[in-house]
């Protein structure tokens, strides 16, 4: 139980709420926000509620108040759940993983950055050189990531478009030695186009407004974005993010983590021949596809240290081999366009894996040898995408679809649900069990069904969808759609349009909708074929080995291949992601769970204003009062025989200021029976449970008389 402030900021634990109901829940959610009590608790997840303002909650005062505290013994906060984290990670050599979930801007990656910097000050008391080296990099790790990975949105004026989960590793005296950085899904669709209100990714703006002269004349650039089509639209649009200042913090960052000069400065190629990629003209002379503007041809060719010719040929045609010959196959204009600007997404996208595979380099652990120093033992942070968007109702322009990337994203959300239910329920079930207290089952719905719908072999939608992938040019969406229906016509949690011809709400039938258990969402299915394929033409990969700039050849290996070597089918996004999903919520599963779970009080980012629909909608796809009720069918509060005794022992006679009896069980015992509370409690091999909070409330009281 939390330590109870005054009452006047709310409960500080849901679980100590009356009755379990949403207008008590939100009430609650409501009194502690406006107070600007931003965390509390449900036993051990921390709900979050975003201040839009910066508090003085964070400071070393703070930090020194949670270090090495219980959980319970002070007020919510995010640093209880990282001191329980670091606790058990030292104590008990537990691999741990703290899990932040919520929508856009509800302040996930925030919360995992104070949570990284707790850690970072709590650890290292010997001032080793190695583990301060490592501290450090892994704080600025966040600047280089959050420049090439985040955007501004219509949410977020620096919403993450990837998902993240970073391994700490720490050696036997609790001292970080090194980490491992996982990056999911970039949305690199955005480096081509964004919706109206937003921008592309950070790093654009920031090496334009940033850059000194000097090195805007190096790279051909001028200082204004909207001379650049990719990310014009952005150039106008106002964002808290101060670019020029934050080029200058990620250079500083690039350095600190160990990239070399060159390696830099090729960054910053990628990142301007995607920006000239995106001028580019192509027309048609009679049937030949030409550009119009061959000097851009002529700076990305020199950017990319290769030949004018090269690029060329790279954009306006495609090497195919038909038996045993290879000919140059023409593009039309249209497929030159795609051309270009699959390849504008893909060097972005890998430029972005470059830099984490860098980071990695870095920060792996070296020479550990656990022989000597043990176990080397683990605490992962998840920050993953924004969780399920808005439900229809809440859409201004409804009708409103969702794409294949949303689609991707949701299925993780799924996944992770998944996880949390089997935890949650698990770690209860088992702390029950190990104690010998009867566990009484509470049920809710287990979206294991949609999960089966998503991914299961053969059967599941990525499958189908893999399916219609395999003929090439032959398989349209709207076939797809076809397959999908006839599969999975019955399933529960399946429909389209085409199946149930009475919905009338909406324009087209190209989409299909998912019963999501947070409720239900559209699909378009216009561009899954595509971006599943994600088809970049051989020659852009051969382009870009063959350079002479070391670094951009590293990145790009599999342009080694030959067009007649390259026959085996690569694995399609879906299924790549899928893989990488499977293997996450693997991995977190073997680890001790913590949750963050982060709520967004408003869309208009103001301090005060407390949206009640749109909070309550997060409260209940994030499952928070199921969450209660769980924690509470069991016993509301759980604590070692020994803690017991030592706070409470002083409201008993027998049992201070010492108690004779054989052991600390019994004493607990007697102080039960003799306030009269024996029918709340249950008593463990090692632990007291209480059932309701009152009992623990009226134990506070006499305590605190
Ligand atoms: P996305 O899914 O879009 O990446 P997110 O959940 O990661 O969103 P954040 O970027 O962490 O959201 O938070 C959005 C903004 O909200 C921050 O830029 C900051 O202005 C504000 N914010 C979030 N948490 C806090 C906090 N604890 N204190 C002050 N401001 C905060
Ligand atoms: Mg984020």
């Amino acid at each position: 139980m939390a330590e109870q402030e005054s009452l006047e900021f709310g409960k500080a634990d849901f679980v100590l709420m009356d009755a379990v109901t949403m207008p008590e829940f939100m009430a609650n959610l409501r009194l502690r926000f406006e107070k600007g009590r931003i965390y509390t608790f449900i036993g051990e997840v921390v709900v979050s509620m975003n201040p839009y303002k910066n508090l003085n909650i964070y400071g070393r005062d703070t930090i020194e108040q949670y270090r090495g505290r219980e959980l319970y013994e002070r007020p919510p906060h995010l640093f209880a759940i990282a001191d329980a984290a670091y606790k058990a990670m030292k104590r008990r050599s537990k691999d741990t993983c703290i899990v932040i979930s919520g929508e856009s801007g509800a302040g996930k990656t925030e919360a995992s950055k104070y949570i990284m910097h707790y850690i970072a000050a709590i650890t290292n008391p010997g001032q080793r050189a190695e583990v301060e080296r490592v501290k450090n990099i892994l704080l600025k790790s966040n600047c280089v990531l959050e420049a090439f990975g985040n955007a501004k949105t219509n949410r977020n004026d620096n919403s993450s478009r990837f998902g993240k989960y970073m391994d700490i590793n720490f050696d036997f005296k609790g001292d970080p030695i090194g980490g491992h950085i996982n990056n999911y899904l970039l949305e690199k669709s955005r480096v081509i186009v964004q919706q109206a209100g937003e921008r592309s990714f950070h790093s654009f703006y920031q090496l334009l407004q940033g850059g000194s002269d000097q090195m805007l004349r190096s790279l051909h650039l001028q200082k204004d974005a909207s001379a650049y089509k990719y990310i014009c639209p952005g150039a106008q649009i106002k964002c808290s993010i101060n670019d020029g200042a934050e080029f200058k913090a990620v250079a500083d960052a690039m350095k600190v983590i160990g990239f070399k000069q060159e390696e830099i400065e090729t960054v910053y190629k990628i990142v301007a021949v995607i920006l000239h990629l995106g001028n580019l003209k192509f027309s048609v002379d009679g049937d030949t596809p030409v550009i119009e503007n061959s000097k851009v041809v002529s700076i990305i060719a020199d950017l990319l240290s290769t030949k004018f010719d090269m690029v060329e040929k790279a954009l306006l045609y495609r090497t195919v081999a038909t038996g045993r010959d290879v000919i140059d196959k023409q593009h039309t204009e249209q497929e030159a366009t795609y051309g270009r600007d699959a390849f504008a997404k893909a060097i972005y996208e890998r430029l972005f894996a470059w830099i984490v595979t860098h980071i990695n380099d870095v920060i792996e652990v070296k020479n550990y040898d656990t022989t000597v120093h043990g176990k080397n033992t683990v605490i992962g942070v998840l920050d993953i995408y924004d969780t399920f968007p808005l439900p229809t109702t809440l859409i201004p322009f409804f009708p409103f679809f969702f794409s294949f990337e949303q689609f991707c994203i949701n299925y993780c959300n799924e996944k992770l649900q998944q996880l949390f239910i089997q935890l949650v329920l698990k770690q209860e079930q088992e702390e029950y069990q190990r104690e010998g207290i009867p566990w009484k089952h509470i049920d809710y719905f287990n979206n294991q069904v949609i999960v089966d719908l998503v991914e299961q072999q053969h059967k599941g939608i990525i499958s189908i969808l893999d399916d219609a992938c395999m003929n090439v040019g032959k398989v349209t969406d709207e076939m797809f759609l076809e397959a999908l229906n006839n599969k999975l016509g019955k399933h529960a949690h399946f429909s389209s349009r085409k199946l149930c011809a009475t919905d009338k709400t909406l324009e087209f039938d190209r989409d299909f909708r998912i019963k999501h258990y947070a409720g239900d969402v559209i699909y378009s299915v216009t561009g899954f074929i595509d971006k599943n394929k994600d088809t970049l033409f051989q020659d852009f990969k051969r382009l870009m080995y063959n350079s002479s700039n070391p670094v951009l050849k590293m990145m790009w290996p599999e342009g080694k291949l030959s067009i007649t070597e390259v026959t085996k089918r690569p694995l399609t996004a879906a299924t790549l992601f899928k893989n990488s999903m499977i293997a996450l919520v693997d991995n977190l599963a073997s680890k001790e769970p913590y949750y963050v779970r982060c709520i967004k009080p408003n869309d208009k980012k103001s301090p005060q204003l407390f949206d009640e629909e749109r909070c309550r909608h997060q409260v209940e796809y994030l499952g928070l009062l199921e969450n209660v009720r769980v924690r509470r069918a069991g016993f509301a509060y759980r604590q070692t025989y020994e803690k017991f005794l030592h706070r409470y022992k002083m409201i008993s006679e027998f049992t201070w200021p010492n108690h004779d009896l054989p052991s600390d069980t019994d004493a607990v015992k007697k102080l039960i029976e003799c306030h009269g509370f024996q029918h709340d409690v249950a008593y463990g091999k090692t632990k007291i449970f209480i059932r309701t909070p009152r009992t623990l409330f009226t134990l506070e009281e006499l305590h605190a008389k």
